[in-house]
């Protein structure tokens, strides 16, 4: 929600309405959050923003809108934030990466192309996990980002300082990255709707890669139908990424109103009690609704985490082998070698959780582990698949939590894999490649709020909104937490 002189506008329809209707111009509009970003400086959301660029934007919006036969795009009005492993040319990219300080862009990803010319304004760079790789956007060059409504707590990761832009009211939604929960994680430990759509959906041109078998785009925000309306523009093929599906490929699958829900996830011993509880409520409310609500079981669930990182950090190591100081951002300057140039750019330049990762994925992808650990990774992954493809051929959607937990403090100590298990819920829509959703469910005792997720089968993005609609119909106040 956003103020402007006195006014409250919640979502997108209401902003295009005031543009139309003369209430509100796009300038007051840009003006009002831009006065948010400058309140909220000290939760260090933003890594840049880009104040002139979106006001000249604003201005030539405004123009249009009182010129009557000038055609507007469908997102006019809608002030987008980006998170810093998204390409916009001549826009500094970092990924929240010493290696690539002062890099610029050369281009600009599809995905957010497609935002501009549907008239959307970006308003900034967000700040991220270090190349997307965490849970609580503690491993940025730039700092941790603090949770907004509960500064000492973590806003969750790695599109951290996507959620905090959301939450604080300094954007309408923000485009973030999702590779094992980075979307929907964030939005659950901010009291937001985050939304990952199917693999090959939305064109990973000009973001930057992470796990290349995983990584799509997604939508936080506080209005389903603000999320809806700005996947819609940025979906579909692609000249530049081969992976993408031509939509007419795919059949939508009617409504049978029946639901499941993974009832191991639902009794691990890592779930806190309160999420467990509301999320059995909600079940309940579901079934007195006429929707078929039934438990399945998924006992490959403690391996979801395992292979997920094994897999994950092949995919990095080899992705991540092109930062070497030559191409792109940083070079160190304390080389006298070509080799020793390539060493202490990246000694220099990665910090401690990218290299864990690009030791543990180059680790299981050498000659003598690759099939101990890789390749039986993969194989775990078709089994997941497997198994959560017959579920999603019975059922339209299946239900569990998005975290086991809610948003831990900020200084707390923890192991890399504790923080690995906390993903456990996560990354099974990546693993399997299909659209999921986190909607704001409920808080815990000391108000840290909790979303529950929606997977549905794939290319089924139809079914994930229909069923979101239902479950927030009663809860359209906890999407408004500020
Ligand atoms: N937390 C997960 C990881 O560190 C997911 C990150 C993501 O989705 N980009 O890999």
């Amino acid at each position: 929600m956003i103020q402007v002189s006195g006014k409250n506008y919640r979502c997108l329809d209401d902003i295009q309405k005031g543009l139309k209707g003369g209430d509100l111009t796009s300038v007051q509009l840009v003006q009002a959050y831009l006065r948010e970003v400058k309140a909220n400086t000290h939760l260090n959301a933003y890594v840049e923003v880009y104040e002139n660029e979106a006001m000249t934007a604003a201005r030539d919006l405004d123009e249009r809108i009182h010129t009557s036969s000038a055609k507007l795009g469908p997102l006019f009005g809608a002030v987008l934030s980006v998170k810093d492993v998204i390409a916009q040319e001549n826009h500094h990219l970092t990924a929240g990466s010493r290696i690539l300080e002062g890099y610029t862009s050369i281009y600009t990803a599809t995905a957010v192309q497609r935002l501009l010319d549907a008239d959307a304004i970006i308003i900034g760079r967000v700040n991220c996990d270090e190349f997307a790789m965490g849970s609580d956007n503690r491993t940025s060059v730039y700092g941790p980002v603090r949770n907004g409504e509960h500064q000492e707590h973590v806003p969750g990761g790695s599109s951290g300082g996507s959620a905090v832009s959301v939450q604080v009211n300094t954007c309408l939604a923000s485009i973030g990255s999702d590779t094992g929960g980075s979307v929907r994680q964030p939005a659950s430990f901010c009291g937001l709707i985050g939304f990952k759509p199917s693999y090959g959906r939305i064109s990973r041109h000009g973001l930057i890669a992470y796990g290349s078998s995983f990584d799509q785009i997604g939508v936080i925000g506080k209005k389903l139908d603000d999320v809806t309306k700005i996947y819609e523009v940025m979906k579909g093929v692609d000249d530049y990424d081969a992976t993408l599906i031509d939509p007419l490929m795919v059949e939508d699958r009617p409504i049978r109103k029946k639901l499941a829900y993974l009832k191991d996830a639902v009794e691990h011993p890592s779930l806190q009690p309160e999420i467990r509880e509301t999320f059995l409520k909600k079940v309940k409310s579901l079934q007195a609704r006429d929707i078929e609500v039934q438990p399945v079981d998924f006992e490959l669930i403690d391996y979801l985490i395992p292979a997920y990182y094994v897999l994950t950090s092949a995919e990095a190591s080899s992705n991540l082998s092109r930062y070497d100081g030559l191409r792109y951002g940083r070079r160190s300057p304390h080389a006298t070698t070509l080799l020793e140039s390539y060493s202490k750019t990246r000694t220099e330049g990665f910090g401690l959780e990218v290299k864990r990762r690009i030791l543990l994925g180059t680790f299981v992808l050498s000659v003598g582990y690759y099939d101990a650990y890789f390749a039986k990774a993969q194989k775990v992954r078709r089994l997941i698949k497997a198994q959560i493809s017959r579920v999603l051929a019975e059922y339209d959607g299946l239900l569990l939590p998005t975290t086991p937990r809610t948003a831990w403090k900020l200084g707390a100590e923890m192991s890399p894999v504790q923080i690995y298990l906390s993903d456990v819920f996560s990354v099974l829509a990546n693993l399997v490649g299909f659209p999921a959703i986190s909607l704001p469910m409920g808080k815990d005792v000391e108000n840290l709020p909790f979303g529950i997720q929606l997977i549905s089968g794939t290319f089924q993005e139809h079914l994930l909104f229909v069923y979101s609609k239902l479950i927030l119909d009663d809860e359209d106040s906890v999407v408004e937490t500020i």
